[in-house]
Formats: structure tokens, C-alpha cells, sequence
């Protein structure tokens, strides 16, 4: 079993299968991003034998993320490899739907539960502005193909940006009057690459809350509070869907946190907000045994940091989020 210091039990893996991305939103990394080239990415192979190695250590919860995790070859064949590794109960993706339409039928069949998929606004113009080149129409189309597929419960995330798509947030919310879907408002959070317009037009989860009531009415919080994930959960009186909130910014979930994060490059990354990381990848290919690296695994985790210090004006420069994997 893998415990931190602290006390908390870490059992949720996100890895990120490439930090290549076929958009480029503001939020995210500047529009010249350049990207690792693809030796230096886990192989197909790697990432199998560190998915053993951390469901030996009780880890049984894992998300496929990136960069864009769709855009990486043989994705189907991985997930089936990974869905049929002992221990793995549970295995969804975050996506930004660009790619669903075709894929999301296979990778149903190979065993991906969930997804969860990017899109902040529905006006197709702002939706570019966005991403810098996305087409809404994609990504709508993917939704739909992932809840034909049967990849649900769907959620949506959506990062509020002011003066993007601030005033899109009550149509967001709108659409779980329709559909059984979680729409989840994500605060903006500061990394590298675009730190300053992160910080500058972060807009907080109260504001979002008091636009949608002001538009829709006040939603009713659920489950007495208690997060859902990393996410406050309500819900619009007539609605079937709910809304999720997360607000890494204003409300830390620190001390509820059970994930850890394998960047694509094989680096065990300990906190989404703090630079910290131990390097998997680089003593796998230097002929490290199973043991050192669970060792490594072990240690890393024990040392996991308590929480993000971004109150005090901490933030993470060594990666943009896409390097990370959100
Ligand atoms: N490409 C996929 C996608 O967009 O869903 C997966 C990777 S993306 C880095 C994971 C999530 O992080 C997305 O929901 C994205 O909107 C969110 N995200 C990206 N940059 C962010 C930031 N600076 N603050 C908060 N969330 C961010
Ligand atoms: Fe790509 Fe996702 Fe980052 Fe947008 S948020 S640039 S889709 S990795």
C-alpha cells in the first residue's frame, strides 16, 4: 500500500500518454508549444510494466490524460493492455473530444469506463478564441459517439476564463436540464507558459456560482458538501444533470487528495502544483530491477507534498499543465 506521510492512502493514477496536443488552448501552452520527441515518451510497453507496478501497490484507479491522449498511436491496444492488468478497477480519460467521434466505440470495447471532456463554451467563435483552432462542432460530435458508446457518466469541464467565456457559464450550466451529465466548472490554475494571463484572468468559483444563480436560480448543494472526486457537487432545481465545482484555487482539496500523476516522460509528479517529481523512466532504461523502482515508487509517495502553497504565490514553473496531465 502506498501512504504519504500524512496519513492519506494514494491509490489514483493519472498518466499521461503524450504531452503532444492536436489544440492549443490559451489556458494551456503558448501557441509555439514545442513538443518532446517521442523517444523520450513512455513506450507502450513501459507504461504496461508501470501500470503492474503501481496496482501491486493498491493503486486501482487510473485516468488516461496529456497533452491530448486520443492523438497517441495504438491508444486501443494500450487501454485494452491496461484494462486487463490485475488490480486496474477503474479506467477513464480526459479528452478534449476532437477525436471521440471515431474512437469512442473502440475504446469502449477495449475497456475505458469514462470520460471526461473538455469544452468551456458553445458559441463556435469563442470556442476557437479558446483553443486557438478548435471546431465546437468535433467536440459535440464526440460527446454524443462517447454517450452512444456508453463511456458515462459524461462530465464536461469547462475552465472559466475571463473575458473568453465568462459569460457563457449559465449556458453551460443549462445543459444538464437536458442531460444526464456532470457540467464541472474548473478554476484556472497557473503553471508555466502562460503564468501571467493564468493568474490575470482567473475567475473565482463564487462568481461563477453567483452567475448561474443569477441566470438559472439557485442550485441546491449536494451530498452535504462532501466532494465528489475533487469536485463540490450541485444541482439546478428541474435539472437532471448536476454541476461539479473545482476550485483548486480558492477551496484547496488538499487533504482529501489520493492521486499521484506519471508525466509522459515517465516522471512521477507528486502534486499537480508543485515541481517535485522522481524519475521512473530514466532507471527503468538504465536496467533498474522491479524492486528498486517500486522502491522508488514508495519513497516518492511518502514524500508526497502536503498541498500547493499558490495562496502564498507558489507556482509550479518546471512544466506547462499539458506536460503534466490535468
Ligand atoms: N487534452 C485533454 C483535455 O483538454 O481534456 C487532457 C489534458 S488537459 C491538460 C486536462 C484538463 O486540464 C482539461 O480539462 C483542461 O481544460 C484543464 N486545464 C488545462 N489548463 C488548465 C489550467 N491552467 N487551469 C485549470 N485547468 C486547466
Ligand atoms: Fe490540449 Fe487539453 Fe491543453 Fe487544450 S487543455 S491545449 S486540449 S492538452
Amino acid at each position: 500500500m502506498a501512504n504519504d506521510r500524512f496519513g492519506r492512502f494514494i491509490h489514483y493514477l493519472r498518466i499521461s500518454l503524450t504531452d503532444h496536443c492536436n489544440l492549443r488552448c490559451v489556458y494551456c501552452m503558448p501557441e509555439d508549444m514545442t513538443f518532446r520527441p517521442r523517444a523520450e515518451l513512455m513506450q507502450d510497453d513501459e507504461i504496461l510494466l508501470f501500470t503492474r507496478l503501481f496496482s501491486d501497490l493498491g493503486f486501482d484507479k487510473f485516468r488516461l490524460t496529456g497533452g491530448e491522449p486520443t492523438v497517441r498511436a495504438g491508444i486501443v491496444n494500450l487501454i485494452s493492455g491496461i484494462t486487463a492488468t490485475a488490480g486496474v478497477k477503474s479506467l477513464s480519460m480526459t479528452t478534449n473530444g476532437v477525436l471521440l467521434e471515431r474512437l469512442a466505440q473502440p475504446l469502449k470495447q477495449a475497456g475505458l469506463q469514462r470520460v471526461n471532456i473538455s469544452l468551456d463554451t458553445l458559441d463556435p467563435q469563442r470556442f476557437e478564441r479558446l483553443t486557438r483552432w478548435g471546431k465546437l462542432e468535433q467536440v459535440m460530435a464526440g460527446i454524443h459517439a462517447a454517450e452512444a458508446a456508453g463511456l458515462a457518466p459524461i462530465k464536461i469541464n469547462v475552465v472559466v476564463v475571463r473575458g473568453y467565456n465568462d459569460q457563457d457559464v449559465g449556458e453551460m450550466a443549462r445543459l444538464t436540464y437536458q442531460h444526464n451529465w456532470q457540467v464541472r466548472f474548473i478554476e484556472m490554475m497557473p503553471f508555466a507558459g502562460q503564468t501571467n494571463f493564468q493568474k490575470q484572468q482567473v475567475v473565482s468559483d463564487a462568481e461563477i456560482l453567483e452567475r448561474i444563480a443569477k441566470d438559472l436560480g439557485e442550485p441546491a448543494i449536494l451530498n452535504h458538501g462532501v466532494l465528489d472526486g475533487e469536485a463540490r457537487i450541485y444541482r439546478l432545481p428541474g435539472a437532471v444533470g448536476n454541476l461539479g465545482f473545482i476550485s483548486s484555487v480558492t477551496h484547496p482539496f488538499c487533504a482529501a487528495c489520493t492521486r499521484a500523476r506519471l508525466t509522459s516522460d515517465g516522471k512521477l509528479r507528486l502534486c499537480l502544483l508543485k515541481e517535485k517529481e522522481v524519475d521512473l523512466l530514466t532507471p527503468l532504461r538504465a536496467g533498474s530491477s522491479l524492486e528498486e523502482l517500486r522502491q522508488l515508487i514508495l519513497d516518492g509517495i511518502w514524500n508526497k507534498p502536503w498541498g500547493h502553497d499558490l495562496a502564498k504565490g507558489d507556482v509550479a514553473l518546471n512544466r506547462t499543465m499539458s506536460e503534466i496531465g490535468g
